[in-house]
């Protein structure tokens, strides 16, 4: 059974991606709140304040796209926040064929929450350094919030990576979370502050200057368990040059974000041109789909688009990347 239902996901993909032309929401990201615990110096998400979507809207919105989509991501503002999440995780994990599911969360609360996590396939926990940096940028007590989350993941058997946000202060930082992550057996993703901070009095004092970014790059280039593909890293180490494509990006595509505010938009960037201006009809999810703008796109900073833009591209530096990934959350699960 379960083989008959990935069989008719690729059937699907095959049919409408590759062969109709049409956009596949492959991967869906939905922001759940803008709300959170922490005010990380670096994060304008939570002024955004957006009316959250009800949890019905979402449970039918997911439903909607569950005979096609692959993967679901679960961020905000803080996603455990949402006292409901489990409905959506529930929601999401019985729709009919495969679905890998992912959260990304600060983890301060994470360890109230198990109930939630069972289901969730793969876990990203903020992690930005030492205590004494982590909390600076992020506020007190943020790292044990984060160490006990992945202390407690680990408990349960559950793979879980972690992201940390590239800024000013981030290079002395790098030997702590190399030793750490090594240590436990988990993988880092780096991405820019740029992509939390838009403002550029806070940018001037919050991002590396170049010499710094690329020196870190080179470091982590270096370190077996940086998820970030090569070439993605070669892209980050143009700054203060912002990172280009030399091919179409599949935001809005392949893969999808949903705001908080119910509006579809191409990607996690939420640029205002790149949405659909209605809020999403959650059982006609497909025709929003259809609807969102696709012009050229000079590039960004976000770095997550990117790598899937490659992926979907079967790029073989990124392919060969997912699958020493995937060999890495093997390795952990067994571990457990
Ligand atoms: S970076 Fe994440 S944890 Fe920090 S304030 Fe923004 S949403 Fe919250
Ligand atoms: S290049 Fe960036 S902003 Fe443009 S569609 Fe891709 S991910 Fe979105």
């Amino acid at each position: 059974m379960a083989k008959s239902l990935c069989t008719q996901k690729v059937f699907l993909f095959t049919r409408d991606y590759i062969l109709r032309r049409k956009p596949y929401p492959f991967s869906v990201t939905l922001n759940v709140t803008t709300a959170c615990n922490l005010h990380c110096s670096y994060c304008e998400i939570p002024s955004h304040a957006l009316q959250e979507p009800s949890m019905e809207d979402l449970v039918r919105l997911v439903r909607s796209l569950g005979d096609r989509t692959i993967h679901f991501n679960l961020t905000g503002g803080e996603p455990l926040l949402r006292k409901d999440l489990g409905v959506l995780v529930d929601a999401i994990k019985n729709l009919p064929g495969p679905t890998y599911l992912t959260l990304f969360t600060n983890g301060k609360l994470l360890s109230k929450r198990k109930e939630v996590l069972e289901r969730i396939d793969e876990t990203f926990i903020s992690f930005d350094g030492s205590r004494e940096f982590h909390d600076r940028r992020r506020g007190a007590g943020s790292f044990d919030g984060a160490m006990e989350a992945m202390r407690t993941l680990a408990e349960m058997g559950k793979t879980y990576s972690a992201t940390c946000v590239l800024g000013r202060g981030s290079e002395q930082e790098l030997d702590f979370i190399f030793e750490h992550a090594t240590k436990h057996g988990f993988k880092v993703g780096f991405i820019p502050v740029r992509v939390y901070s838009r403002s550029p009095e806070k940018l001037d004092e919050l991002e590396p200057t170049p010499e710094e970014m690329h020196r870190m790059i080179a470091r982590i280039k270096k370190f077996p368990l940086a998820s970030n593909s090569p070439r993605g890293l070669d892209q980050l180490a143009k700054w203060p040059q912002q990172p280009t494509l030399d091919r179409p990006c599949m935001g809005g595509t392949t893969f999808f974000a949903l705001e908080a505010d119910g509006r579809l938009y191409r990607c996690c960037e939420r640029r205002p041109e790149q949405k659909v201006p209605e809020p999403i009809d959650p059982d006609r999810a497909l025709e929003w789909v259809e609807r969102v703008p696709r012009d050229p796109c000079e590039g960004c900073w976000n770095i997550e688009g990117m790598e899937m833009t490659m992926m979907f591209s079967l790029v073989p530096s990124s392919l060969i990347k997912l699958v020493k990934n995937a060999r890495v959350s093997h390795a952990m699960r067994k571990s457990h």
